[in-house]
C-alpha cells in the first residue's frame, strides 16, 4: 500500500504518523520505506549561463568557497523559449528512507525526528538538500530553487 503525507522530509513523516495516533509497533511492523519529494524548476537549456555565486548564496546552502572549488554554477538569463523566466519545466528531488533495524528500534523508543534523520543518513539516506546540491552541480537547477524547497539538515 502507498500513502501520501505532507511533511518537510522523510524522517518527519514517521513522527507525524505517530502523532496522528498510530502505535509505533504497528508502524515498524508495516513500514518499508518513505520517499520525500520536492519539485524544483529546471534551468532553461536555451539560455543557461555559467556564473560565479556570491558568498551569500553559498552561505544559504551552508557551503563555503572551499567546498565548491571545482564546481560550476548556472542560471537562466531569460530568453524567448522560457518567456524571460530563465526556467523551463520541473524536476523532482527525492529522499529515500529505507527502514532498517536501527530505525525500527528508534521508532519504538519514540526517538525525535532529528535522531531518525541522523540514523537514516548514517545508513546511507541522501537528503532532499543533498539531492538538490547534485542537481545544482549538474547545471539542472539553481541555488535559489534548492534553498527555497529544501532544508539544511547537517
Ligand atoms: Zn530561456
Amino acid at each position: 500500500m502507498f500513502s501520501t503525507l505532507h511533511t518537510n522530509d522523510a524522517p518527519s513523516s514517521v513522527t507525524r504518523i505517530i502523532d496522528l495516533g498510530l502505535e509505533p509497533f504497528l508502524l515498524t511492523a508495516t513500514l518499508e520505506a518513505i520517499i520525500a519529494q520536492r519539485l524544483v524548476r529546471r534551468i532553461c537549456v536555451a539560455c543557461r549561463t555559467e556564473y560565479e555565486p556570491t558568498d551569500e548564496e553559498l552561505f544559504e546552502l551552508e557551503l563555503t568557497r572551499s567546498d565548491v572549488v571545482e564546481r560550476t554554477f548556472f542560471y537562466g538569463k531569460g530568453c524567448k523559449e522560457c518567456n524571460g523566466t530563465g526556467y523551463r519545466g520541473r524536476i523532482g528531488l527525492f529522499e529515500f528512507m529505507v527502514m532498517t533495524d536501527r530505525l525500527r528500534e528508534l521508532i519504538m523508543t519514540s526517538a525525535s525526528t532529528a535522531a531518525l534523520r541522523k540514523a537514516a543518513q548514517e545508513d546511507g539516506m541522501r537528503t532532499l538538500r543533498e539531492s538538490g546540491l547534485l542537481h545544482i552541480f549538474d547545471g539542472i537547477t539553481t541555488i535559489e530553487e534548492v534553498v527555497r524547497e529544501t532544508i539544511a539538515v547537517g
